[in-house]
């Protein structure tokens, strides 16, 4: 038996550096690192590499596997719809069952005021539609001047040049030239990094009543839309002081301007409630979604409809120029309609509010007491962990030191899946994580936080 059969590690990782080009990675620096780590199998809220580690998956995948690994039933529907329809489109009034019966799901699930899905196979292309949506919409009126949309600084809306403007990453519109035309940024509600001494509270409103600024300064007869995200994941699980979305939409409501909520991360149960917007009592006129929706089995998203928009778009509109071939794809569709009965047959997204999310937000806050960590903040099943070398003036390691993604390493080397934004250490568990997977996690955190302090002291 040649060496390569017996473990294929070496040879997998040679290959995977020559001909993968992977996402959001600096792919020669990944080569000179030893390569990517060969993921092969998974169970329940365990990944498993090529050589055998057994790894806590904090992340959910990438917020995704909100069911876990490893559920037949997914499999089973996915399967079913495979062997009956693998694939047909909706596009020249043809239809099937899978996409009805989902698009019907959705609408009795969202909030009272969403009736209507239009199926996309990202949350990238969902943050795309709601661009069109909303132009339309607002030319539909006889108002095309409306068209610029406001969003903000470090939200992350997806990877399409859309999703892309939309998002306020500066080191992706350094690289293509973004954001589109008609696209602004204010900045974020982000406490710990920008609130100085102040309240929370008080934060929150001077965030929020930069969107009154902004409209004022772009002329409130040119401004469409706000979107955001109700928490803002892959910028670093920012989580908004309570008094900012109830400002927003104070101000979305006075002008009349359409808002948005990417509920990519947010929706399904992640905050503990169906839809995120629920639970910072935000009124979205639309909603993206994508990522829990099929619990990650397939690509799945969309934009979910306000009769507002509807009203308009749909109802009087006309033909709406617009379509993926992968619109409301069978198999994609089956999967995400199991996900959603599993999720209401065994009462999920109501556990996650009653136990899972309080017992996590009680064992999280704890990690605040680590040497290095400034401030351990979570809601729902989303958390993140500030990482300062000083923790009264919340002041940075080096940044030539990589505190996060050092810290990141060692958690992966540890058995935990903990993601790094800066320095800001995030994770977003599957939604059915039990104690006993929690208690695993603060310890193995703490561990990697001890590690990462060592480490960082002997770099220093
Ligand atoms: C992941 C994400 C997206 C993009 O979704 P893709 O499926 O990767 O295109 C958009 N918005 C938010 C909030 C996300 O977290």
């Amino acid at each position: 038996m040649s060496k390569t059969a017996m473990n294929p590690t070496q040879e997998w990782k040679r290959s995977d550096h020559q001909h993968y080009m992977h996402p959001f990675t600096d792919t020669r620096e990944l080569g000179e690192k030893g390569g990517a780590r060969i993921i092969t199998r998974a169970d329940g809220v365990y990944i498993y590499d090529s050589e055998g580690h057994k790894i806590l998956d904090g992340m959910a995948g990438l917020w995704c596997v909100s069911l876990g690994y490893g559920r037949q039933e997914l499999v089973d529907a996915a399967t079913r719809q495979m062997q009956e329809l693998p694939y047909y489109n909706s596009f020249f009034q043809c239809t099937h069952p899978p996409a009805i019966e989902l698009s019907t799901l959705l609408s009795e699930l969202s909030p009272g005021n969403f009736n209507h899905v239009f199926f996309t196979g990202s949350g990238s292309e969902a943050n795309d539609t709601q661009i069109r949506l909303i132009r339309r919409y607002w030319d539909l009126l006889g108002q095309p001047q409306k068209m610029t949309i406001i969003a903000r600084k470090n939200a992350y809306h997806g990877s399409t040049l859309g999703g892309a403007s939309l998002g306020g990453m500066s080191a992706m519109h350094e690289q293509m030239v973004l954001p589109v035309p008609g696209i602004e940024h204010i900045e974020q509600p982000y406490h710990f990094g920008l609130g100085g001494d102040m309240s929370p509270a008080e934060f929150g409103l001077q965030q929020a009543r930069l969107l009154e600024e902004k409209i004022n300064e772009v002329g409130a007869d040119k401004v469409a839309a706000f979107i955001g995200e109700p928490v803002q994941g892959a910028g670093g699980v920012i989580i908004p002081p309570d008094t900012y979305w109830p400002e927003i939409q104070r101000i979305c409501d006075e002008y009349g301007i359409l808002l948005v909520a990417d509920e990519v991360i947010t929706a399904f149960g992640r905050l503990g409630e169906w839809f995120g917007s629920t639970r910072f009592g935000i009124r979205p006129d639309l909603i993206s979604f994508a990522k829990g929706v099929s619990s990650g089995y397939l690509p799945l998203g969309g934009s979910l409809v306000g009769d507002r928009v509807a009203e308009v778009v749909i109802a009087n509109g006309g033909e709406f120029a617009h379509g993926y071939t992968y619109s409301g794809h069978p198999a994609a569709c089956a999967v995400a309609l199991e996900t959603l009965r599993i999720l209401q047959r065994e009462k999920i997204v109501e556990r996650v509010k009653q136990h899972t999310a309080p017992y996590f937000n009680r064992r999280w806050a704890e990690l605040a007491e680590h040497p290095v960590i400034g401030e351990a903040r979570s809601v729902g099943l989303v958390g993140a962990l500030e990482i300062v070398q000083d923790k009264s003036s919340r002041a940075r390691f080096h940044k030539d030191l990589g505190a996060g993604t050092r810290c990141r390493d060692i958690c992966v080397n540890n058995g935990l899946v903990m993601r790094a934004v800066g320095d800001t250490m995030i994770v977003s568990p599957p939604l059915i994580v039990e104690d006993a997977h929690i208690d695993e996690l603060v310890e193995k955190a703490w561990k990697c936080l001890d590690l990462t302090a060592a480490s960082l002291e002997a770099a220093a």
